[in-house]
């Protein structure tokens, strides 16, 4: 991290004063910005009033009220997890017990298990996940799911999504297709297979995020 009160003299009068608000760095939920749809999360998130920041680098997401982790390419988002050490810093993030919400590929990295093909998930949420699997000709598509606990049906856009095949005992089902789930949450780890920041329905972020828009309490 740079000094940015400008080098390392001992400086009382500078260190008393706090960063102007434009400064403060990494304000909000930290939205990973490695690949995939960041963006759509970050806008989502804006039209929702509360902060957000793309987070490219582990130690960022320290100090952050919530994190997302989004769709895109859940191999891709492994390579850069191999070279940084994301995985230790979400691990600790999730442990903190501050909201984590994974879309789509997201989910997919925190899952335990995953198939077609198999790769490492990181175990954060309990359940099995089979990449794809919706096949060729269905691979994208829009669909209402049921979401009783969130008030009723909810528009969801899949694109090339997985499935979850499996929940263990302590995984709770918040929204199903075909009676499929898609989308669950553990304490605070939330995961749905569809894309939440692609349509104008906020249900899913609200409930993921909740304690993220509320002032946080400290430890
Ligand atoms: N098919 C991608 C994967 O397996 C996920 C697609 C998405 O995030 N929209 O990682």
């Amino acid at each position: 991290m740079e000094d940015t009160g400008g080098g390392r003299r001992d400086d009382k009068e500078e260190r008393r004063l706090p960063p102007p608000a434009s400064r403060l760095p990494n304000h909000g939920v930290a939205v990973l910005a490695l690949q995939g749809d960041f963006e759509a999360h970050r806008r989502k998130l804006a039209e929702m009033g509360i902060p957000s920041f793309e987070a490219r680098r582990p130690g960022e997401i320290e100090g952050a009220a919530g994190l997302i982790l989004p769709g895109g390419e859940s191999t891709t988002i492994w390579k850069f997890f191999e070279s940084v050490p994301w995985e230790e810093a979400i691990r600790r993030f999730a442990a903190s017990g501050r909201p984590v919400l994974g879309t789509c590929a997201g989910a997919i990295v925190l899952a335990r298990d995953v198939t077609n093909p198999a790769q490492k998930g990181m175990g954060l949420l309990d359940i099995s996940v089979e990449r794809n699997a919706y096949g060729r000709q269905a691979d994208s598509f829009v669909g209402l799911v049921q979401a009783p606990a969130l008030g009723g049906d909810l528009p969801a856009v899949f694109i090339r999504a997985p499935k979850i095949r499996g929940v263990g005992p302590g995984v709770e089902i918040v929204a199903a297709l075909h009676g499929e789930p898609v989308l669950v949450r553990q304490g605070n780890v939330a995961a749905a297979t569809f894309h939440p920041e692609l349509t104008e329905d906020d249900r899913v972020h609200r409930m993921a995020l909740a304690q993220a828009a509320r002032p946080r309490k400290t430890a």
